[in-house]
């Protein structure tokens, strides 16, 4: 397998996250990924944080029908190994632990740390921005939460779950019925980021609230929003902090938790 990355340096636009209180997760991974200059072993990145190889077949998803679903044990259980990299100060080991262990309570997904002889694992490393494949790739997968930027409950999540096999709800086969995207203000060779894609949605509902969702600005040239929700444009979105109800319940539909 050819591993070579394609470099892409992704330069979002900003918009006003000078807002009051906690951020977004949105928000909080458009301000970590702009201006990313990834280092050369370092993935392209599409939909903002989505590592792809180059090679690789975006709309291929889902890819949870054909092999990307993490294993359950006899038990019933998800164990998904990680491995924290040392560069991180006891703080922000502390932050990405509680994501982590905040599957178990809500899910059948366990993270444990990497043992020797595990096959597939996540290595939580700081590297360009905040970033994660979708789904289970197979040997040790990087899951990028950078220390300037990443470390934030809601942001480990976002990425964990990009793990488990979600894409962003802003791409979901159902999105044309509850956002609409306005094409003419999305930065140049960006516009990818709002293909959909014909994921599995578990039978819930299109959800505002989702850690996976972006806000109404993302990938904006001109200040304008890109997304509007249908029917009523000025219903907030792209705002959560943390996973919602829906994230936790398609979670565990998807795994049969
Ligand atoms: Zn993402």
């Amino acid at each position: 397998m050819i591993l070579s990355w394609t470099l892409v340096a992704l330069v979002l636009v900003s918009s006003s996250w000078a807002e009051e209180g906690e951020l977004s997760v949105s928000k909080l991974l458009e301000r970590a990924n702009r201006d990313r200059v990834p280092d050369l072993d370092e993935p392209t990145l599409i939909g903002g944080d989505i590592a792809v190889k180059p090679d690789a077949d975006r709309n291929a998803d889902p890819c949870t029908s054909t092999g990307c679903l993490w294993l359950k044990y006899t038990d019933g259980k998800v164990y998904i190994p990680y491995y924290i990299a040392n560069h991180y100060s006891d703080r922000e080991r502390a932050i990405i632990e509680r994501g982590l262990q905040s599957f178990a309570s809500v899910s059948c997904i366990y993270f444990r740390p990497y043992q020797n002889g595990d096959h597939e694992w996540i290595n939580i490393e700081s590297r360009t921005g905040c970033y994660s494949s979708v789904g289970r790739q197979g040997g040790g997968q990087t899951l990028s939460l950078e220390r300037s930027g990443c470390l934030y409950h809601g942001t480990v999540q976002h990425e964990l779950l990009h793990a488990l096999g979600f894409n962003h709800e802003q791409t979901r086969s159902d999105r044309d019925n509850h956002i609409r995207v306005h094409w003419n203000n999305i930065v140049d060779d960006m516009e990818y980021n709002f293909y959909q894609i014909n994921t599995l949605n578990q039978g819930t509902p299109y959800d505002y609230g989702s850690v996976m969702q972006y806000h109404r600005y993302a990938f904006s040239k001109n200040g304008l929003p890109t997304m509007e929700p249908i029917p009523n444009p000025n219903v907030s979105f792209g705002q959560a902090t943390q996973m919602s109800q829906n994230d936790i319940t398609r979670l565990n539909r998807l795994y049969k938790c």
